[in-house]
C-alpha cells in the first residue's frame, strides 16, 4: 500500500543513553501526521528502542540484516533475530553498506529475498553516484540497480517494498537534489515498475528520497507527486530537525 512514510537513519550514532533520550523528546514532540514514521537506531539499542516506544506512533527498524536463517556467519544479524524483538522492517542497500562492506545487487537481492520469506518490510535503497550524474548515467545506473536486485520478485511482494532513492552525492553533503531532479527519477522510477508489473502496482509503491533533507527543504521535496516521503540521515539524530522534516509531510 502506498503511504507516506518518513524514516530516520541513525547509521552508527547513539548510545544506549542517547537513544533513550532522543526517542523520549521525538516521542513528546511528535507532531500530528499522515505520515509512518520510523527511526532506525543500532542494533544493541533495537530492543531497548522497541520496548520505549510501545504503543506509540513511531515504528522501530533495523538498518541492515544477513540473508542467511542462522549460522556461522560472525558479527551479522539475522531476520528471526529481529523479529523475535518486535522488528518488522529493514533498510536494505544503503549507499554505505554498499561502498564499504561491498554489498553488491546479488547480495542485496538474496537479503530481500530473505527478509519477504519473513514477512518484512524492506526500505530498499539505491541510487547513483555524482560521476554517474555528471556522466547523464543515472538513469542507466538506477534502472540496473533496481532490475538486479527487484525485478525478480513476484508481484505480489511488492507489497513488502518501500524504495529510497538515494543518489550517493547528496548524503551527508549538505547538496541535496533539487526537488524537480528528485521528481524526474521518482517519476523515471514509477515508469520501471509500471513497465515491469502493470501501472496499477506502480501506482502502489511507496518512493521516498534521501539525501540531504532537512527542515528546511523536506516540504518542498515531499510536495512532488512521485516522493512518498524521505530517508533522514544527519537530520534524524536532533530531534527538532526530524520533527521539523516531519511537519514538512504534513
Ligand atoms: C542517508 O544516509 O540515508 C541519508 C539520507 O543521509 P543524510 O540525510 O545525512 O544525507
Amino acid at each position: 500500500m502506498r503511504s507516506k512514510i518518513v524514516a530516520g537513519n541513525w547509521k552508527m550514532n547513539k548510545t544506549a543513553g542517547q537513544t533513550n533520550a532522543l526517542l523520549a523528546e521525538l516521542s513528546a514532540k511528535l507532531p500530528d501526521t499522515r505520515a509512518e514514521v520510523m527511526v532506525a537506531p543500532v542494533f544493541v539499542n533495537l530492543t531497548q528502542a522497541v520496548g520505549q516506544l510501545g504503543g506509540s506512533k513511531i515504528e522501530v527498524v533495523a538498518q541492515n540484516m544477513h540473508f542467511a536463517d542462522n549460522g556461522a556467519y560472525t558479527g551479522e544479524v539475522a531476520a528471526d533475530m529481529l523479529l523475535d524483538i518486535g522488528i518488522k522492517t529493514v533498510i536494505l542497500g544503503h549507499s554505505e553498506r554498499r561502498a564499504y562492506f561491498g554489498e553488491d545487487d546479488a547480495l542485496l537481492a538474496k537479503k530481500v529475498q530473505q527478509a519477504l520469506a519473513k514477512q518484512m518490510r524492506v526500505i530498499f535503497c539505491f541510487g547513483e553516484e555524482l560521476a554517474d550524474r555528471k556522466a547523464g548515467n543515472h538513469f542507466n545506473v538506477v534502472e540496473s540497480q533496481l532490475k538486479n536486485a527487484l525485478f525478480a520478485l513476484p508481484a505480489d511482494a511488492w507489497k513488502q517494498i518501500v524504495l529510497a532513492y538515494e543518489p550517493v552525492w547528496a548524503i551527508g553533503t549538505g547538496e541535496t537534489a533539487s526537488p524537480e531532479q528528485a521528481q524526474e527519477m521518482h517519476a523515471f522510477i514509477r515508469q520501471l515498475i509500471a513497465g515491469g508489473y502493470g501501472d496499477a502496482l506502480a501506482q502502489n509503491v511507496s518512493i521516498l528520497y534521501g539525501g540531504s533533507v532537512k527542515p528546511g527543504n523536506a516540504a518542498e521535496i515531499f510536495s512532488k507527486p512521485d516522493v512518498d516521503g524521505g530517508l533522514i540521515g544527519g537530520a534524524s539524530l536532533v530531534a527538532d530537525d526530524f520533527i521539523g522534516i516531519i511537519k514538512g509531510i504534513g
